[in-house]
């Protein structure tokens, strides 16, 4: 069974440590991440782009898949179902398809209009028992096909959105999505501190988890961080262990070519990752 993800970082939130979000783009992926968090007895949220969603031919199709698929590995942490930067229409979607949680990525609009449409998405996703994220403050980086400029949210717009009733928050603090270009300046720890003292305590989330540095992960969750979006780390480590298969001529023996021994080092290379960002995040045993 999915769980929305207000509990799991609540009791993130007070217990200091961060609930990974581990976003998903096939069945291999998902019962990689699914297998690792069971192993370390870890809560997870399981992110869907809406690209990603696309791809798996609709959002009815993922929510079938991993509730199916919680069920038939006996997983038992608490997983949500999370929709990530989603459009208002990509939200109506979800709550329709069975999501547990949604994220409205209403950052690229005018702060009133974030206001209006979070508030009305808010009503919905609770009348539904689901949990839902905003953001303010564009990432930076590019997530499918959405350039954010790495802006460093304000902490009054910030309030604003949080007093809606949101169940957690993404706020620009310098993180940007993809990896991190060599001149990258660092998390902006002042700005997380000062959005963290404006929003009465409510969960944030760090968003572009890939590549920001182990010390800088660990301070932003001693500063309210309770949630860290992983995605292109995965997309790395897959890539890598699927090309060492083929340019080490495996497919070419024996059977090397069935995909479920092809993609096979992919998926393992998937579950290490997952289980190192779980013990780097603390969230072993907590689920
Ligand atoms: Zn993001």
């Amino acid at each position: 069974m999915l769980v929305n993800a207000t509990e799991m970082l609540l009791k993130a939130r007070d217990g200091h440590y961060g609930v990974p979000q581990f976003n998903i783009n096939n069945l291999e992926w998902t019962k990689a991440v699914l297998l690792a968090c069971e192993e370390m007895k870890s809560p997870v949220i399981l992110g869907v782009s809406e690209g990603a969603g696309k791809y798996m031919t609709g959002y009815k199709t993922v929510a079938a898949m991993v509730k199916a698929m919680v069920e038939s590995l006996n997983i038992t942490v608490p997983v949500a179902l999370h929709l990530d930067h989603g459009s208002y229409e990509g939200c109506k979607a979800c709550v329709e398809a069975g999501f547990s949680s949604i994220m409205f990525d209403g950052s690229h609009y005018p702060i009133e209009e974030n206001v209006e449409k979070t508030k009305e998405l808010v009503a919905l996703a609770h009348a539904n028992g689901m949990s839902i994220e905003a953001e303010v403050g564009s990432i930076g980086g590019v997530e499918d096909g959405v350039v954010g400029s790495g802006e460093i949210a304000d902490p009054e717009e910030c309030a604003k959105i949080t007093a809606l009733g949101i169940d957690f928050l993404a706020a620009g603090i310098g993180n940007i999505h993809g990896v991190y270009p060599a001149n990258w300046k660092g998390l902006d720890f002042e700005a997380l501190d000062r959005i963290h003292k404006a929003t009465n305590n409510i969960p944030l989330v760090l968003h572009g988890g890939t590549g920001i540095p182990d010390e800088m992960i660990a301070k932003a969750i001693s500063l309210g961080v309770s949630k860290i979006n992983i995605n292109t780390e995965c997309q790395l480590v897959f890539a890598e262990a699927t090309r060492k298969y083929i340019e080490e001529g495996k497919d070419q023996q024996g059977k090397g070519f069935d995909p479920r021994k092809l993609l096979a080092p992919g998926v393992e290379a998937i579950k290490a990752k997952c289980k190192e960002k779980i013990e780097l995040f603390g969230c072993a045993g907590k689920g």
